[in-house]
């Protein structure tokens, strides 16, 4: 089995980028349209995984929206609110709520270079009660128009991309595979590789292979 050599590098190069330190949270977005529209954009602005608060381990539904980047961003599911907020903030994010309350913040004055993660909210309701006492930021995208609202995918792009943006300025966008750790950044190599051998692997309990500089299997 093996990998073409342009496809290896192409894959190395993407996760070379990958921010582990940029991500968001999503409460209650169903619309598989949306959802898909939001890994997407995590995919694009180099997002190495999205969270999610989901009862029950619910498999999250990605439509052709999404254009199979559902398989580059790894999708993190929390069991409620709470768990969702706490393993966030130990690992060091700082959590931006979005909503369109009188305590919200214009998101243009915030400096997102450091751990962050935007928590985005329901279609309907946006974000719960009880998840929006748990953030430490409220922001929200000074809106002109009509409507009072942006769909969530879109606000999140507006945010994901404001955070790159920043990044990029200060010269903080990995590009040596610095923005993930060493395990994770392998682990995450030979899956994107080999996503056929993930099963094989998992079921017999045996390590990852090492892979060479051209992405073969060396034993
Ligand atoms: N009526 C809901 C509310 O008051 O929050 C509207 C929900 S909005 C359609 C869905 C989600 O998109 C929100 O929870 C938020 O995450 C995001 N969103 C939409 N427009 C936004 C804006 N102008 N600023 C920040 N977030 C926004």
């Amino acid at each position: 089995m093996s990998v073409l050599p342009r496809r290896f590098q192409r894959i190395k190069h993407v996760l070379n980028s990958r921010m582990g330190d940029l991500t968001v949270l999503i409460e209650g977005v169903n619309k598989p349209h949306n959802l898909s529209a939001i890994i997407r954009t995590c995919d694009g602005a180099g997002v190495f995984q999205a969270n999610f608060i989901c009862d029950h381990n619910e498999v999250k539904t990605f439509n052709s929206t999404a254009q199979g980047s559902q398989k580059w961003v790894n999708l993190r599911n929390h069991e409620s609110y709470l768990k969702a907020t706490k393993t966030l903030k130990k690992e060091g994010f700082k959590l931006y709520g979005t909503s369109l309350n009188e305590n919200s913040i214009d998101y243009r004055d915030f400096d997102f270079t450091e751990s962050t993660c935007f928590v985005l909210g329901a279609e309907k309701w946006g974000l719960s009660n009880e998840l929006n006492a748990q953030v430490d930021e409220s922001i929200y995208i000074p809106m002109n128009g009509m409507v009072q609202s942006l769909n969530v995918s879109v606000a999140g792009a507006i945010l994901l991309f404001e955070a790159v943006r920043q990044r990029k300025s200060k010269g903080l966008i990995p590009s040596k595979g610095e923005g993930l750790n060493q395990d994770e950044y392998e682990k995450t190599l030979f899956e994107w590789t080999y996503p056929e051998l993930i099963n094989y692997y998992k079921k017999s309990n045996k390590d990852y292979p090492c892979l060479n500089e051209n992405g073969e299997i060396y034993k």
